[in-house]
């Protein structure tokens, strides 16, 4: 071999070797995100979210509260570009994308209430193909003012809103009637960005999961076990939260249920551990969060049992007046730290 291979040889062989430590070393979940309010990045003076961000290589952030539009939400997401971060909308935007004002003309394109009245509050008619129509052909407006930087979309159905009733959709539970809307709206989006993925937000009345429809190529599962207890970990399978009807153990099996039709390579977790907006039943002035690590801790375990590479949490109001407040974040820096140290996790 002439000296200038060997000396090739020997680079590729240590560049190679450099890539598997890496490889090894790096965190366990690829996605460690935070969604934030508006106003909790006002100050960084008493909270520079970009400087915890960067100690703990949160890659993923999504802000909500603010006009897209306007030019310092423009300038903030450009400065999440520029610091490497990954910046998505994460919003319920079934009104988006079909226009509540079509209810005088068109009644048929929403949801039928349980007395069969069609109604303008909130979701479609999965069965409507017309409806359908009116939404695939608004989502390239949405997404251009939605462009997530990661092809991950957010569509999620009106906020706690109920299902359509009507004959054709009521063999449907609301996880099928969310897909259905879903499935459409991916193909549409595909026609634009080839990469693009779409969450199916398991929260809610579509925690459980879909019962016959199957989700079309590009559908992640996004869980959100929003009415959970967060001072217990959901291994802890007797939990149920005071005037809830799931435990633990219900929404394990309802995970469960959901990795079986949605892969779990690209499943994501929405959760709350760090949801003063939440805990202070979206009242200001925030009360301050009861933090259990050990808690946040167990549960991560579990997730990345699962084979679960995602964790995104609401950090919404852990602002400046919460800081000069309670002058404790320590739950900020332990649920970043926590992402950025774990790294084996059980495979079932
Ligand atoms: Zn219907």
């Amino acid at each position: 071999m002439k000296r200038t291979s060997l000396l090739l040889a020997c680079a590729l062989l240590l560049s190679s070797c450099d890539m598997a430590k890496k490889t090894a070393d790096a965190p366990f979940f690829e996605m460690r995100g935070l969604v934030l309010a508006w106003d909790d990045l006002s100050n960084p003076e008493v909270i520079d979210w970009f400087e915890i961000m960067k100690t703990y290589d949160i890659n993923t952030i999504s802000v909500f509260g603010k006009d897209y539009q306007s030019e310092e939400y423009k300038a903030l997401k450009q400065k999440c570009i520029d610091s490497g971060i990954d910046f998505e909308y994460e919003e319920h935007a079934m009104s988006w994308l079909m226009d509540k004002s079509l209810f005088e003309t068109h009644p048929e394109y929403f949801r039928m209430n349980e007395e069969g009245v069609r109604v303008s509050d909130g979701n479609g008619c999965p069965s409507s193909e017309e409806g359908l129509k009116v939404i695939m052909s608004n989502v390239k407006a949405f997404a251009d003012r939605h462009k997530p930087t990661n092809h991950r979309y957010y569509t999620w159905l009106y906020d706690g809103g109920d299902i359509c009733h009507c004959e054709k959709c009521k063999d449907f539970n609301a996880s099928d009637q969310g897909l259905i809307f879903e499935n459409h709206i991916i193909k549409a989006l595909r026609e634009f960005d080839p990469e693009a993925q779409l969450a199916h937000l398991a929260y809610d009345n579509t925690t459980p999961a879909p019962s016959c429809v199957k989700p079309e190529e590009g559908i992640f599962l996004e869980w959100a076990p929003f009415y959970r207890r967060w001072d217990k970990p959901l291994s802890d399978t007797t939990a149920v939260r005071d005037g809830q009807k799931w435990s633990h153990a219900d929404y394990i099996r309802m995970l469960e249920d959901n990795l079986k039709v949605f892969p779990a390579e690209t499943a994501q977790v929405l959760e709350y551990w760090l949801d003063v907006s939440l805990a202070s039943g979206w009242k200001k002035p925030q009360k301050q969060l009861d933090w259990h690590n050990d808690v946040y801790l167990d549960d991560l375990k579990t997730y990345a049992s699962y084979g679960i590479r995602r964790i995104t949490v609401y950090a919404a109001w852990i602002d400046p007046y919460y800081v000069e407040t309670f002058k404790d974040v320590t739950c900020v820096h332990d649920y970043c730290r926590g992402l950025q140290t774990y790294r084996h996790g059980r495979k079932k």
